[in-house]
């Protein structure tokens, strides 16, 4: 068997001791002698999976008990309706701060149930950095304010929490998710898709303060409605019952490995590698400003484009794949989530040492 070395911004690594579990119990979980994806979602075997997987994300994330975690479907892209269907609790509009194209994307379906507010935009850098909060022109009346805690596109990353006051702080966390502590008590609402730092695609986690649950549009569907689901442990309809079993086989492996403060030490470890190499060189570049660099999307650049077919080919026959970079950035990208080895970060500084080498 061969593994090799995925850089895919997500569906992504995950952690081979997960996999190995997934395998070994793959026919026969625990005596059930059933698999995971064959059992009822309201037998006993699966809310115990599911319970588990709920107290291990509330272990890592130190969840107040305030807050309602909801294993939902229809991705992060589903929840740029979710949120204004479920927050706007009678108020006409919504803060959002665009930091690159996935909060693009929420701006754009916020519109269909809201006035949008942008109240800082990144734009004039080609979404490079990330707008100081003295920068941000916010909406006292505004329902929430939204933010993109990391661009997986444009590797731009907070690395500070907004201060919203009593207005919700609501985070699309899809990528940086569980990649370091968070201080879940500052967000009103966090939702992030699994695929990238949690297990596979087709689960959403959402964690929400319970004042917030209850004030649903009417048209919000049952299956978007929090309070629906909440009331229902989320199963108003069948979960993703095998995506939240990895999630908690996923969940289990950071508790193993000493938690959130250990993999941010983990996780900064490896984006330093990559960093501190592309400050070192002028044949690659960084585009994205010092402060506000993802550590879990490294986005960079050859000086010379016509070297990126090159480039990716050689990565590919020493096993590191999937470097290229998102089409509308173009360039390259290096994903390092919480599963990625720091072997495999070393590898690819390593390569990309000997192509400069070779071709600088
Ligand atoms: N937001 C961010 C930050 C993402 O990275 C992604 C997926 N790449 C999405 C939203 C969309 O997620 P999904 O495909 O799960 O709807």
């Amino acid at each position: 068997m061969t593994r090799v070395f995925n850089f895919s911004a997500g569906p992504a690594v995950l952690p081979e001791p997960v996999l190995r579990t997934a395998a070994d119990e793959m026919l026969d979980w625990h005596g059930s002698g059933m698999s995971v994806m064959e059992m009822s979602h309201r037998g006993k075997e699966f809310i115990a999976i599911h319970a588990q997987a709920e107290s291990l994300i509330r272990e890592l994330l130190n969840i107040p008990a305030n807050y309602k975690v909801l294993f939902l479907q229809g991705g992060a892209i589903g929840q740029n309706a979710f949120v204004p269907m479920n927050l706007l609790r009678g108020r006409s509009g919504a803060d959002y701060v665009n930091t690159g194209e996935w909060s693009k994307k929420s701006i754009k379906e916020a519109k269909k149930y809201c006035n949008v507010n942008v109240a800082a935009t990144a734009e004039a850098s080609h979404f490079t950095h990330v707008p100081q909060q003295a920068e941000w022109k916010l909406d006292p009346n505004a329902a929430y304010v939204h933010i993109c805690s990391n661009e997986t596109i444009g590797g731009v990353e907070y690395h500070w929490t907004p201060d919203t006051g009593d207005v919700p702080l609501v985070a699309d966390m899809s990528s940086n998710i569980l990649s370091r502590p968070v201080d879940v008590s500052r967000y009103g609402l966090i939702y992030a898709g699994a695929q990238k730092n949690m297990g596979p695609s087709g689960l959403t986690i959402v964690i929400v303060r319970d004042d917030l649950i209850g004030h649903a549009l009417p048209i919000t569907p049952s299956v978007f409605d929090l309070k629906q689901q909440a009331d229902n442990d989320s199963m108003l309809n069948t979960p993703p019952t095998y995506a939240i079993y990895i999630a908690g086989l996923v969940f289990n492996w950071l508790k193993a490995r000493g938690g959130l403060a250990a993999m941010e030490v983990h996780n900064r470890a490896k984006a330093a590698l990559l960093y501190d190499y592309l400050n070192s060189t002028s044949f690659y570049a960084s585009p994205v400003a010092p402060d506000d660099r993802s550590l879990m999307n490294v986005p960079f650049k050859l000086r010379d484009e016509s070297l990126d077919e090159a480039f990716l080919k050689g990565a590919q026959s020493r096993g590191m794949l999937q470097l290229k970079g998102h089409r509308s950035v173009g360039g390259m990208r290096a994903s390092i989530y919480n599963a990625m080895p720091i072997e495999g970060v070393k590898a690819l500084v390593q390569y990309m040492k000997e192509f400069e080498a070779s071709h600088g």
